[in-house]
């Protein structure tokens, strides 16, 4: 509970962030509004330039009792980036912490403020030869990547954030204000338990991350694409099996693209056209991706026809039809699905996992269930079927049957979540993490074991619940 008044905050805080680090009034509105959950309303929105004044922020906060919500760029998606609606939380945005970025060359690592964005930061390292290979459709921060522990279309290759964390820097809660820099620039160390991950996938619980170390990676020197319509759904299985075996050491990408993904992306998007044309988009197909390192000169490589030759001898085993070529055009198409799916109407999204073995099974089960008890609803799913990862999708259109209503929608979320699972031994959250959004579910399946171990350690970094969006209580 806060012991001082509005305006005694906001002043106090302006006198640490100066005149451009606080926004009051209109100037919050797209900190206060989430990318899809989560609208509240801040006391102020602070935009820190230095760790010094993060330090001093956290330090006053803490002694008064004001609350605090952390913010990247506010990409994230379950609601753990925005204030609550009682304008008492003060929202701390990274927004101006991305004065330093040390690219180490010889390391291949980077050292960098949490506030860089992603495509900030590979446009620092593309000329080095060099990127963060984390790949989404949207362009979050540093700090938000690692918060959320961001897994992205090519996680089968390069990983998830967490596998390329070296080191990172945080001001903690408790003591308020203390910077604690955890791990070095090594790939190798193992001189106790690895703290670092208390900060990693816990939505901000642990701190405010101010700087990281990343392990950078060589950008591919070639890449080869294809979207494929498989013969089955047991071939599709077959087909990821029979391309790890075969080209596994080049395998970068094998999403999963439902026929109602593609077209609402088709048809609502600009400039994107169906790559099946005359024929209309299939019920599912896969984009598959392949990417090289290193120069043609040694190793004699061309990706694309070693994908062009697998894709002739899979045809008619695992393989019904196949569009080769223009990667970007076919990315553009996979990038496009969230913004097709909002245009049709009100998404109701689910981030889940399941055993990739059960992952098509789990897509056929999910949208039998929405058919049989939602009807009115329609499912648009795609997923990084070679990780296990799903955005099963549902829609609420503009225009349905059944106007939209809470209780229907909480009864679907308590329906999916189960079959996820209960029926599917799968993870309710399994890119996102868990923010105000989820947090229900959080306290369903969490073991009370599970619990106790989390409400101990969030005892230890923030005794007085100063970091406001998530209680893993
Ligand atoms: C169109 C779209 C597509 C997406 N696709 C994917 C995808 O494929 N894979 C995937 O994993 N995610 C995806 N996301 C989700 C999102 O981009 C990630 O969760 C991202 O990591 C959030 O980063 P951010 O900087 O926007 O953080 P925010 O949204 O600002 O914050 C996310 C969480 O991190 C905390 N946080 C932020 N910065 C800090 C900090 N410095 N210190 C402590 N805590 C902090 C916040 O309090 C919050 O709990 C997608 C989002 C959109 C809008």
């Amino acid at each position: 509970m806060s012991t001082v008044t509005a305006d005694e905050a906001v002043s106090a805080l302006r006198a640490i962030v100066g005149e451009r680090g606080l926004l009051q009034g209109a100037d919050m509105a797209s900190y206060e509004q989430g990318a899809r959950y989560g609208l509240g309303r801040a006391l102020c929105v602070l935009r820190p330039d230095s760790v010094e004044q993060v330090q001093a922020v956290v330090r006053w906060c803490a002694a008064r009792g004001v609350r605090l919500v952390p913010q990247g760029a506010n990409t994230g998606l379950v609601g753990a980036s925005t204030p609550d609606d009682s304008a008492t939380e003060v929202v701390l945005s990274t927004s101006r912490l991305r004065a330093h970025c040390e690219i180490d060359v010889d390391n291949r690592s980077v050292s960098v403020d949490a506030g860089v964005t992603l495509q900030e930061l590979n446009e620092r390292l593309e000329p080095h030869g060099l990127w963060f290979p984390i790949d989404l459709g949207a362009n979050p921060t540093v700090g938000g990547m690692i918060a959320a522990n961001t897994g992205g279309t090519r996680l089968i290759r390069y990983g998830d954030v967490r596998h390329n964390l070296l080191a990172l820097q945080a001001v903690l809660l408790e003591p308020a204000g203390e910077l604690l820099e955890l791990g070095r620039a090594l790939r190798k160390d193992n001189t106790g338990p690895d703290l670092k991950q208390l900060f990693v996938g816990t939505s901000g619980a642990g701190g405010i991350l101010t700087r990281a170390t990343l392990e950078v990676h060589v950008r591919p020197s070639q890449s080869a694409t294809a979207l494929v319509v498989p013969t089955s759904d047991a071939a599709v299985l077959q087909l990821l099996q029979a391309l790890e075996r075969e080209l596994g050491d080049f395998l970068s990408a094998f999403e999963g693209l439902s026929g109602h993904a593609m077209q609402a992306a088709i048809d609502h998007v600009p400039n994107l056209r169906n790559p099946f044309a005359p024929e209309p988009a299939p019920d599912f197909a896969l984009l598959i991706e392949l990417e090289a390192s290193g120069s043609r000169t040694y190793t004699g490589l061309d990706l694309q026809e070693a994908l062009n030759q697998f894709l002739q001898d899979q045809f008619e085993q695992t393989i019904d039809n196949a569009v080769i070529g223009n990667g970007h055009e076919l990315w553009h198409l996979r990038h496009s699905i969230s913004e097709g799916a909002r245009a049709l109407g009100k998404p109701i999204a689910f981030d889940v996992s399941v055993p990739r073995s059960r992952i098509m099974a789990f897509c056929r089960a999910a949208r039998a269930l929405v058919a049989a008890e939602f009807p009115f609803l329609h499912v648009v799913d795609f997923g990084h079927i070679a990780d296990g990862g799903v955005h099963f999708n549902v829609i609420w259109r503009h225009g349905a049957d059944q106007a939209y209503d809470a209780a229907t929608v909480q009864a679907l979320r308590d329906r999916i979540y189960a079959m996820v699972v209960e029926e599917f031994g799968g993870s309710y959250s399994a890119e996102h993490g868990v923010g105000p959004h989820n947090l229900a579910y959080y306290r369903r399946y969490a073991s009370p074991a599970a619990r106790r171990l989390a409400q101990g350690l969030r005892r230890l970094v923030d005794p007085a619940q100063l970091c406001g969006s998530v209680d893993f209580g």
